[in-house]
């Protein structure tokens, strides 16, 4: 395994195939000066709430971190666009003395009667939680005043890691669940949790959906509306895909309304046929299931001549993973083996021990399973594994890039649909495209021993 890893780290690393029982060290607090790839708790609570529409996004802090998180996920809409403006108290020096619960009120006043929302998120960053605002009194006065709910996400970005930002937005979303009328929803009706409508992909989904004759009450949340989450509660069971986001959100949706829920993923051929399986199995629905056969076969049938001829190229070529939660990567992995690829490192920014531990039993001998990463350690991994393409965000995206390696984004700024039959043809063109690209003739790959001169 790498040699370039800080001391503090190593046991954050694991190399399947080996003797060794099973450990790593996940879900804590990133090595300080390591310089992690994963983003703040307040980061975490945006890129979870954004996708909802019609709602409006308040950042409470300095406009820096307005900035950082603006149109940060390619989460489309169908109707409002509200969610693409990041508005924010922009607060300075004065506001840290003094305090800034009367910007936040003028703020929420001026705002809200502009573009009549029918929420509002209030977001809490560092400089919140240093100065101590009561965002929960001022909230509760904003909610009386306009008559929407006014919601604060307790996301201050010290706090945690990025996953403490997930359970933000889901403590923060749970407010607003139950909260609306749930009458005329069919038996057989399911909310979309964790799919954040990047490139349209929840669209795919839902068309499967409503081809095997289920309703989707709430897109949780891309594409989300407010009056959807409210009656989410009325649906028959929730379908979780990036359970690191938002499966608090259906825990707590089970505790209090009965809501089962079922971990799926849209990603991959082999996934996303079981999720169609699983519903229908679930709902016990003999026609269903029919349908959901129906689909997979065709819909394979359309993408898999052209697989076929894309696997020719790729047979052999071997990729590395890095993504936010670690349930991308289990379908990545089985999305590589469809194209004859073999996956040498695989890492997550927020995985837990249980899915590291799944991720190991399904990974090849020799690969590298790596938590909250940083770009030494990787650039490191990629050049001693001789990757032929990273996949990862847009973080990851230089790293490959100036090692003469082929990259592609998987991350919430992509432009294409990824997900469902279609997504798995998209992916494996992007895959062929990169890898087999002239022009790694013109910037020769990175070896080690050019790497170690630099760093001497
Ligand atoms: S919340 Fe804190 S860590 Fe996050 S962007 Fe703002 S200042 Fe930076």
């Amino acid at each position: 395994m790498s040699q370039m890893v800080f001391e503090e780290r190593k046991d954050q690393f694991f190399e399947t195939g080996t003797d060794k029982p099973f450990r790593i060290s996940c879900d804590k607090q990133s090595l300080a000066g390591a310089v992690s790839q994963r983003a703040c708790v307040f980061c975490g609570s945006r890129v979870v709430l954004y996708p909802i529409a019609d709602a409006l996004h308040l950042i409470h802090g300095p406009i820096g971190c307005a900035t950082y998180t603006w149109d940060i996920r390619g989460a489309l809409s169908s109707g409002p666009e509200l969610h693409r403006y990041s508005f924010s108290t922009d607060l300075g020096e004065t506001d840290v003395i003094f305090g800034g619960e009367a910007k936040l009120t003028r703020a929420l006043d001026e705002l809200i009667p502009l573009h009549q929302p029918k929420a509002a998120f209030v977001y809490s960053t560092c400089m919140v939680g240093l100065i101590g605002d009561d965002m929960e009194a001022v909230c509760k006065k904003a909610t009386e005043r306009h008559g929407i709910p006014v919601i604060p996400v307790m996301s201050e970005g010290f706090k945690g890691n990025k996953r403490a930002g997930y359970y933000a937005a889901c403590e923060a979303m749970f407010r607003l669940v139950g909260t609306g009328d749930t009458e005329g929803i069919p038996p057989m009706s399911v909310n979309l949790l964790g799919d954040f409508n990047l490139a349209g992909e929840i669209w795919i989904i839902r068309e499967y959906l409503e081809r095997m004759g289920v309703s989707v009450v709430a897109n949780i949340t891309g594409d989300g509306r407010v009056a959807d989450v409210r009656r989410a509660h009325g649906a028959a069971l929730n379908l979780v895909q990036c359970s690191g986001s938002t499966m608090e959100l259906a825990k707590m949706m089970k505790e209090t309304y009965g809501t089962p829920f079922m971990r799926v993923s849209y990603l991959g051929a082999d996934d996303m046929a079981q999720a169609l399986y699983d519903v229908a199995e679930f709902f016990g629905d003999a026609q269903a299931m029919e349908r959901a056969k129906e689909i997979v076969s065709e819909e394979l049938g359309r993408i898999y001549p052209r697989l076929k001829r894309l696997r020719k190229d790729l047979e052999g070529k071997r990729a590395a993973l890095y993504v936010g939660g670690a349930f991308k990567a289990f379908s990545l992995i089985k999305s590589f083996r469809l194209l004859g690829m073999k996956v040498v490192l695989a890492g997550s920014q927020t995985g837990t021990q249980e899915d590291y531990e799944e991720l190991a039993s399904i990974c090849e001998p020799g690969t590298i399973i790596v938590d909250d990463a940083n770009p030494l350690e990787l650039m490191h991994c990629l050049i001693e594994k001789d990757v032929d393409v990273f996949v990862g965000g847009v973080k990851e995206r230089p790293i490959a890039h100036k090692l003469g390696i082929g990259f592609c984004d998987h991350n919430h700024e992509r432009k294409l649909a990824l997900e469902g039959f279609v997504g798995m043809l998209n992916f494996a063109e992007e895959i062929h495209a990169t890898v087999m690209s002239p022009v790694w003739r013109f910037t020769p790959r990175r070896t080690l021993p050019r790497l170690e001169e630099v760093a001497a």
